[in-house]
């Protein structure tokens, strides 16, 4: 059920509040000492980290909420409240879970807006001198050098967005921000949970209203936004296909194109469709060509086994093959055990990240898991065979009613043999639907950027 706002702030400490420049020829007063733009991407190592907030210490809880607001009185301009300590205030090497909201208003704004804004800001944060920024809005990995603990507040960082916001999109009027960081002296991991159950509603809002047909479109778009971070990769976008990242869908897309036309989003006509099944397009195969250096050159949109999409390192979860079983496995990033690979999601994310076509695994967005194309071109629910418990709950409204109590669970077995047992027990539709005589047939998966052999 959704929590609203007003309960999921009611019982948090006061905070502090501190007043941003609004005057325009006064927005980047002050930030001459921290650096910002692309050569100041950095990943910071443990050793270095003076401030570690989500990543796998706290089950990645450490969310982002951009979002426009359509009541002006709800957004005070410049405005930056803060519940918890500051940067300089904890000690080097401190680990703790949080969140921060930043709502947007503009006269001339509406919904569709939101990832455009959102998309600005965020790459502002990805330049940062000393932030490192991983993972989807809510499951965040941020780290803070040390080296500029003493030179960064989250105030500053505030700035950065604010003044990013006001000079590269001139719509937004207003802007304010909220972080809340959970230290156990204002009341850690406990006073976060709340305002993370009102944060991932928030998420389900923004990205449900973007599911609709593919087919009702002639022009689907791409992303290259992450190619800061993986070269080789842009993103599909179409109004089925939610990117992972969580924070841009079809209307943004189209919204972003259309403000930045010769920005990081980028239409591409359909062209002729050569499978429904699996989403493959002539359109789509030409452009992911030219914008992937010529390295990929076909792309199923609706497959995770055949020519999937690439992947940067965004993803808030992903679909991987399991061989022993022929089917298809799901994990969520907050996921920190074993998986039937024999592998914890995280090495595997750190496998598929980086750019490169990983037949057999898909970078995915939980939402996108209730889209009617979800692994259409594999089989669909019926190869999907395995999760961690806390997901099937997550998406039990989107699993088959008839397969739910089929799926294996984390909490059933993590082992492949196991699982094999249990499907043949459970009567799952893929030991008659895939399986031949009562035994998966395992597929010999292309290495990364290799083809599949012609059928
Ligand atoms: S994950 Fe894809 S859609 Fe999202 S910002 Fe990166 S390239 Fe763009």
């Amino acid at each position: 059920m959704a929590v609203p706002e007003e309960e999921a702030v009611s019982k948090l400490p006061a905070g502090r509040i501190f007043q941003l420049p609004t005057d325009l020829d006064h927005l980047w007063d002050g930030l001459d000492d921290i650096g910002l733009g692309l050569r100041w991407l950095s990943e910071v190592k443990k050793a270095d980290m003076h401030l570690e907030l989500g990543g796998p210490k706290w089950d990645y809880k450490m969310f982002s909420v951009f979002y426009i607001e359509e009541d002006p009185e709800k957004v005070p301009d410049g405005q930056v409240k803060l519940i918890g300590p500051d940067i300089p205030e904890v000690k080097p090497g401190t680990s703790l879970p949080g969140g921060f909201t930043i709502r947007i208003y503009g006269k001339e704004l509406t919904q569709a807006h939101q990832g455009y804004v959102s998309r600005q800001i965020g790459t502002a944060l990805q330049g940062l001198e000393g932030f490192m920024l991983f993972g989807s809005p809510d499951s965040l990995w941020i780290r803070i050098n040390k080296d500029v603990a003493d030179r960064l507040t989250f105030a500053k960082i505030s700035q950065f967005c604010y003044a990013t916001a006001k000079t590269l999109v001139p719509q937004v009027d207003a802007v304010s921000f909220f972080w809340v960081i959970g230290d156990p002296e204002v009341g850690g991991v406990e006073m976060v949970n709340p305002v993370f159950e009102w944060a991932s509603e928030k998420f389900k809002v923004i990205s449900a209203k973007e599911l609709y047909d593919d087919e009702d479109v002639d022009m689907f778009y791409g992303c290259t936004i992450c190619k800061s971070l993986a070269p080789n990769h842009a993103c599909v976008l179409t109004p089925s296909a939610l990117p992972y990242c969580g924070i841009i869908g079809y209307d943004s897309a189209k919204v972003t194109a259309e403000m930045d036309p010769e920005g990081y989003v980028f239409p591409i006509p359909k062209g002729e469709c050569l499978d429904p099944e699996a989403g493959h397009y002539t359109g789509v195969d030409e452009a992911i060509w030219e914008k992937c250096n010529h390295l990929v050159n076909r792309v199923h949109i609706y497959s995770s086994i055949k020519y999937p999409t690439t992947n940067c390192g965004c993803f808030e979860a992903a679909s991987f093959y399991i061989p022993d079983v022929d089917g298809i496995g799901l994990a969520m990033r907050r996921y920190t055990k074993m998986t039937p690979l024999g592998i914890k999601f995280s090495t595997l994310a750190g496998t598929i990240s980086g750019g490169a076509q990983n037949h057999g695994f898909k970078g995915l967005s939980i939402a996108g898991m209730s889209s009617p194309n979800f692994l259409r071109g594999d089989g669909g629910w019926n190869r999907v065979v395995w999760m961690p418990s806390d997901l099937k709950e997550e998406i039990a409204d989107v699993i088959p009613e008839e397969l739910y109590d089929k799926l294996v669970t984390d909490e059933e077995t993590v082992d492949a043999a196991e699982l094999k047992q249990l499907l043949i027990e459970r009567g799952h539709p893929i030991t008659e639907v895939f399986w031949k005589n009562g035994e998966p047939q395992p597929l010999q998966i292309p290495l990364p950027g290799e083809d599949w052999p012609e059928e």
